[in-house]
């Protein structure tokens, strides 16, 4: 999706690396592994090439507390294990991993993300819903480079501990109206807007990421409305305009949930970068 190359404000992870493997990361090794948390994953994908730079693992985790309409992981909302239905068969979404075996396997891989430019992604589901295990998963790392994909919805604390200790977030920002972004993802999105100034005062790298659905986050109001809010943050790598995925309903069924759009899923996307230009931020549409 994008390179080192692309990103030059991109941080390595030989260089300052904040509270990873080098000063905090130290501090949090001191942990007893007896006192190691456990998580929930419901998905370990390797050698990914669409959730950050270079070649990476993305860790799912489970559990998030918006209800976004239009949702393509619905096994990654419920915070606990599940059966999905299918007529493949039936399969468990979500194991339960202690931080320390975690950060094993992925600390095996070290020399592949080193040398491609990579690291390890964490998705899901909402990652900071497990923020006291992500941040003891991350601790050991070896020199790896770590990005969150996040909705930003978490207390401001448990926020920028988290975003402080990863070299790239990516933020997905969805609708600028409250009462829009209440209709659509069940959550407020003052938390959201808060932890995003937040972000943008820290030396962490963002991407934001808007998912493109059709009448929703595509009008022009809404996209000039991120663009305004956009506008001069430091840390701010670009925007990208992600294309709408027709396919997320077909997971649904699997969840016993229902999809239910109430857009037109047949109208194209409105991918305008221009809005962004105007406002002097890059962006991709994806
Ligand atoms: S924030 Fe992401 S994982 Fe959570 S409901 Fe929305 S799209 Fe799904």
């Amino acid at each position: 999706m994008n390179s080192p190359q692309c990103d030059p404000s991109l941080k390595t992870p030989a260089g300052n690396i904040p509270g990873n493997a080098s000063s905090a990361g130290a501090e949090l090794r001191a942990t007893n592994p007896s006192e190691m948390k456990t998580g929930t994953v419901f998905d370990i994908r390797e050698f990914t090439v669409h959730d950050g730079p270079g070649l990476r693992t993305t860790v799912f985790l489970k559990g998030c507390p918006l209800r976004c309409a239009w949702c393509h992981n619905p096994e990654g909302q419920k915070t606990y294990p599940e059966i999905l239905h299918s007529a493949s068969g039936d399969r468990v979404a979500g194991r339960v991993w202690t931080a320390e075996n975690l950060a094993q396997r992925l600390n095996r891989q070290a020399d592949i993300f080193r040398s491609s430019g990579g690291g390890v992604s964490f998705s899901g589901g909402e990652p900071l819903m497990q923020a006291d295990f992500l941040l003891d998963v991350i601790a050991p790392l070896d020199l790896v480079h770590v990005l969150i994909e996040t909705s930003g919805y978490a207390p401001a604390h448990v926020f920028e501990k988290v975003a402080a200790r990863c070299q790239l977030v990516y933020f997905d920002l969805k609708v600028m109206n409250p009462e829009r972004h209440r209709h659509f993802t069940g959550v407020d999105n003052g938390p959201i807007l808060r932890n995003l100034e937040i972000l943008g005062s820290l030396d962490t790298p963002f991407v934001v990421r808007v998912p493109l659905v059709p009448g929703v986050t595509d009008t022009e109001e809404n996209l000039r409305a991120i663009a305004g809010f956009l506008r001069g943050k430091r840390g701010l790598v670009r925007v990208d305009l992600l294309s709408y995925n027709r396919a997320a309903g077909g997971k649904y069924k699997a969840c016993g949930m229902e999809f239910k759009p109430d857009w037109d899923e047949s109208q194209p996307c409105r991918a305008d970068t221009l809005i962004f230009k105007d406002a002097g931020i890059h962006a991709k549409a994806l």
